[in-house]
């Protein structure tokens, strides 16, 4: 694929024998999909350039590494519209700008693409949410990380009020997590696309909870007002 435009893509400012090594590990693992896994997938990616993307749900996680939606969801390609993005945060519809690329997918998902689900999926340790704890000090170098994070204000104040009594730092944490994606679920509700499609009973919202050791998943009962293990026949 040739572009107009030469730029320098990259800048090895990291040790020339790490970085051979990482982007070779990625190199192989390219041609290793293409020679080994892309057979069971053909038909699909066939079909799918042919006919265009129809995924069911749009699930909003956290760029946290350890979290990947199509590997805990057993999902294929075509299935899941994801948005990553740190602390998989949602901010509410009247943030605009820079600070919400998150609402064009929301938007998007809903509008274009009619996901009859929305999963909004926090995690344990979470490395963002350690930081709008404070326990990962923001400083002058990391000004877009420090406004993206100051979005989910609400939920620290939250955490200090109900939660200061809890003395386990990794249970604040989680805690902290959990009560994040329910104020991104509040905040889906302030979007008119979201709204029009719940009240045409279209869309389903989901608040689940995915713990990295055990690879579990809580899905949160509005009922019990908890988060609860993941149940195979979910009736919501
Ligand atoms: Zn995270």
């Amino acid at each position: 694929m040739r572009t107009g435009k030469q730029r320098l893509l990259v800048r090895p400012v990291v040790p020339a024998f790490r970085w051979a090594n990482h982007v070779q590990k990625l190199i192989e693992g390219v041609h290793q999909f293409r020679k080994d896994a892309f057979g069971n997938y053909r038909t699909l990616f066939h079909k799918l350039s042919q006919d265009g993307q129809n995924p069911h749900t749009l699930f909003i996680t956290c760029s946290d590494s350890r979290v990947l939606a199509e590997l805990i969801t057993q999902s294929k390609p075509g299935d899941l519209f994801v948005v990553k993005n740190v602390g998989n945060i949602v901010p509410p519809a009247n943030v605009t700008g820079s600070t919400n690329s998150t609402a064009a997918a929301i938007e998007f998902a809903v509008t274009a693409l009619h996901v009859s689900d929305i999963v909004v999926c926090g995690h344990s340790q979470c490395g963002a949410m350690a930081g709008l704890l404070g326990a990962s000090p923001m400083t002058d170098a990391t000004p877009h990380l420090r406004d993206w994070l100051s979005l989910a204000a609400p939920v620290f104040d939250l955490v200090a009020r109900q939660y200061a009594h809890i003395a386990s730092a990794s249970a604040r944490l989680d805690l902290a997590a959990a009560e994040n994606v329910l104020f991104g679920l509040d905040n889906l509700y302030s979007y008119p696309c979201v709204q029009d499609a719940l009240a045409r009973g279209t869309l389903r919202l989901h608040g689940w909870f995915f713990k990295i050791a055990t690879a579990e998943l809580f899905a949160y009962d509005p009922e019990t007002r908890q988060f609860l293990p993941l149940l195979k026949e979910n009736k919501d």
